[in-house]
């Protein structure tokens, strides 16, 4: 990719907030910057929503309510198709912007849009495959009849790490189900989101049915949002602590709410387990968006008869990564986010590394421009080190040894969070115990990834409420009516 790319599709993405099917300033003329985390620079400025611009978000959103609701289920599915077929056209340009606004690695970004786009796919399918049921009662007196209906106006909001595939994990289906909505993106990242409802746009949105709001005022615009009694549904991606605050603003209106929230991913390795595959599974569920994913491993929980086998090979990749802006070939690990992403990560490591964990590569931010941190590899990490406990976010490995299938088990479920576990044996009895006795939503038994959006994706405990994808995932913006009709006989 050029400088003159970058230039073009920067000055293509629109820099408004899109309400009503309209693209307008916002009604103090406030803006935000959005900025090249691999260089420090801002790329682009764009509309700061107040929050009566949100409000007349709402409004639109709750005008077009009605029609959408009634927009046949196969049309429905229709404009998702053609959003689908449209991501594809453009899927380069998706992933460029993306690179450029959080960082991640072209190919990474590449890899993005083909799973973001398949939420446009799989709820284009599931639109006119909602059902409700019809039959008699028990006593025979009636007929009981079972239908579903849009919630009604939905409030989603998304955080920066995956631009476009958390909005189309919450739009796709929310369009499906026959809701309109209010999008807030992360003011690191909006710029995807932006460029997400222009394609919307193209593919013959109507108007009102999304609108975007983008804002460095998170707090109060969605605050107002939210305590709207027209709001019927909220949906929020990002941290656990955000998520409860917003649960409790949530609870005034009853809204129906999804959580996707934080994680603490284990990452076991039995005795048995083929290492070749452990190793490429733990390249990517560790270093995969530069660690910042919500199913990223946490805790390398390794058995002690493979850990330094483990370590020394997981050890040999990191050093053969190349660091550095996304858009150059053959960079595999980008910038964090910020430079305070950068120094929360460097404080985790200091702490580990004062508790007795050793280094075995990297270990320190990256000096220059952009906020970069060496990808990272850590043995012997100690109980009680925060590192175990936190969300890492970034590109560090710590590995933690056990003895046993019950010491596994008890480290692994030690966590308040339960997204995402992977293990990896080839026992299948062991495997299906692990099933049975891991506290997460999701597990990846044998592979490093799991995200697909024909499968339910959510977590138990604090990593949240609800799913997205699958089967599961439109049922979230439905509403369920049952009514009582006399026995026609
Ligand atoms: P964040 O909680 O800081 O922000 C998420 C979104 O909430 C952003 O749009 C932000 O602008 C907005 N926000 C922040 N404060 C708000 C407030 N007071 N009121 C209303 N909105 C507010 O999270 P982040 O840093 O953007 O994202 C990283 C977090 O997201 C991590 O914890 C990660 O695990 C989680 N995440 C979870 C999933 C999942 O599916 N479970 C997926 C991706 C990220």
């Amino acid at each position: 990719m050029s400088e003159s790319d970058e230039t073009r599709l920067l000055a293509n993405v629109p820099d408004g907030l899109f309400i009503a099917g309209a693209w307008r300033p916002a009604t103090d003329s406030a803006t935000l910057a959005v900025h090249d985390p691999a260089t420090g620079r801002e790329i682009k400025r764009i509309a700061s929503a107040t929050v009566a611009d949100g409000t007349a978000a709402l409004d639109a959103a709750c005008d077009a309510a009605a029609g959408w609701a009634a927009t046949p289920a196969r049309e429905r599915g229709e404009l998702l198709r053609r959003a689908f077929d449209l991501l594809q056209q453009r899927k380069e340009e998706f992933a460029l912007l993306m690179t450029l606004e959080m960082g991640k690695p072209l190919d990474q970004a590449r890899g993005e849009v083909a799973y973001g786009g398949e939420f446009l796919r799989w709820f284009s399918e599931e639109a006119p495959r909602i059902q409700g049921r019809y039959g008699p009662n028990p006593e025979g007196t009636g007929r009981m009849i079972v239908s579903r209906h849009p919630v009604g106006p939905c409030y989603l909001i998304t955080p920066w790490n995956f631009p476009l595939a958390m909005a189309t994990r919450k739009v796709a289906p929310a369009l499906a189900a026959g809701c309109t909505v209010v999008v807030k993106p992360a003011a690191l990242t909006p710029l995807t989101t932006l460029y997400f409802a222009k394609l919307l746009q193209d593919a013959g949105l109507p108007p009102g049915v999304v609108n975007v709001v983008t804002t460095s005022a998170s707090g109060p615009v969605s605050e107002a949002i939210i305590g709207d009694p027209r709001l019927r549904k909220l949906s929020f991606t990002g941290s656990t602590p955000v998520g409860q605050k917003l649960l409790e603003q949530a609870a005034t209106g009853l809204l129906r709410t999804s959580m996707e929230l934080g994680g603490n991913a284990p990452f076991i390795v039995f005795g048995d387990a083929d290492l070749d595959r452990a190793v490429d599974g733990a390249i990517l569920a560790k270093f995969r968006n530069i660690g910042q994913a919500c199913t990223a491993a946490n805790r390398f929980i390794v058995h002690r008869g493979v850990a330094e086998e483990f370590a020394r090979r997981v050890t040999e990749r990191v050093n053969a990564f190349t660091t550095g802006r996304g858009t150059a070939e053959g960079v595999t690990i980008g910038p964090l986010i910020d430079d305070s992403a950068v120094a929360k990560i460097d404080e985790l490591v200091r702490d580990a590394v004062a508790r007795g964990a050793h280094v075995r590569a990297g270990g320190a931010p990256i000096e220059g421009p952009g906020s970069f941190y060496a990808a990272t590899v850590l043995t012997d990490v100690q109980p009680g080190s925060d590192i175990l406990r936190e969300e890492i976010f970034g590109p560090v490995l710590a590995i933690v040894t056990f003895e046993d299938e019950d010491e596994a088990v008890a480290l692994a479920n030690d966590t308040e969070y339960g997204l995402v576990s992977y293990v990896f044996t080839p026992d299948l009895a062991r495997g299906q115990r692990m099933i049975d006795r891991l506290q997460t939503g999701m597990i990846g038994l044998n592979v490093g990834v799991v995200s697909n959006a024909a499968a339910p994706f959510g977590g138990w405990k604090l990593s949240g409420l609800g799913r997205e994808g699958g089967a599961e995932g439109i049922g979230e913006y439905l509403e369920t009516k049952y009514t009582l009709t006399p026995d026609p006989a």
